[in-house]
């Protein structure tokens, strides 16, 4: 079996928002009692927390993940505020608010901060460049990540039946451009 993987899903605000509906609608059904019931979402442009949660029962999600594709990382957010509308914001982190963020899915960590390097490439220099090689031998330049992942060192097309495909274009395989060791 074929499993083809779109790997340039750059988020938009529509998708964002698609995102984080769901995401609200999986929690109503896990909880009835909201502490703080969700009101509304909005986007702001903070560069250094990616979501923060009001007591008005406001959700604001940074834009920085707009036109990323930090879907995982997006999801975390989401669910990580969520759980303070859910736990009462007065609880910041502690065992309440954990208790509901474990069962919303969201990794447990008190820092509102994105793991994902393609966001904190925004505002830093990464080491490596994704470089996708196509079936017609065209090469696009992705992104600049921390690290090197696997699944894009091992990928093959057609190897195990993978197919990645960017805009419809199938990639042959990845590289990644070492930027170590080079002036800053
Ligand atoms: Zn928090």
């Amino acid at each position: 079996m074929l499993t083809e993987t779109n790997t340039e899903a750059a988020l938009t605000e529509a998708s964002v928002r698609a995102i984080f509906e769901s995401e609200r609608r999986r929690a109503s059904a896990l909880f009835a009692h909201w502490e703080h019931p969700f009101t509304g979402l909005s986007f702001n442009r903070a560069r250094r927390a990616y979501g923060h949660a009001h007591a008005d029962g406001r959700v604001v999600l940074s834009n920085t993940f707009l036109g990323t594709s930090a879907t995982a990382d997006l999801q975390d957010t989401i669910r990580h505020e969520l759980a303070h509308l859910i736990a009462g914001i007065r609880f910041k982190h502690g065992p309440r608010w954990q208790q509901v963020a474990h069962s919303l899915g969201a990794r447990p960590r008190a820092s509102g901060r994105s793991q994902s390097s393609e966001l904190q490439e925004k505002m830093s220099d990464a080491p490596f460049t994704l470089i996708a090689i196509m079936r017609t031998g065209e090469e696009l330049v992705m992104r600049k990540v921390y690290r090197r992942a696997r699944r894009y060192q091992d990928y093959r097309y057609g190897k195990r039946g993978q197919r990645y495909h960017i805009r419809g274009e199938f990639v042959e395989r990845f590289e990644y451009l070492d930027h170590r060791g080079q002036q800053k």
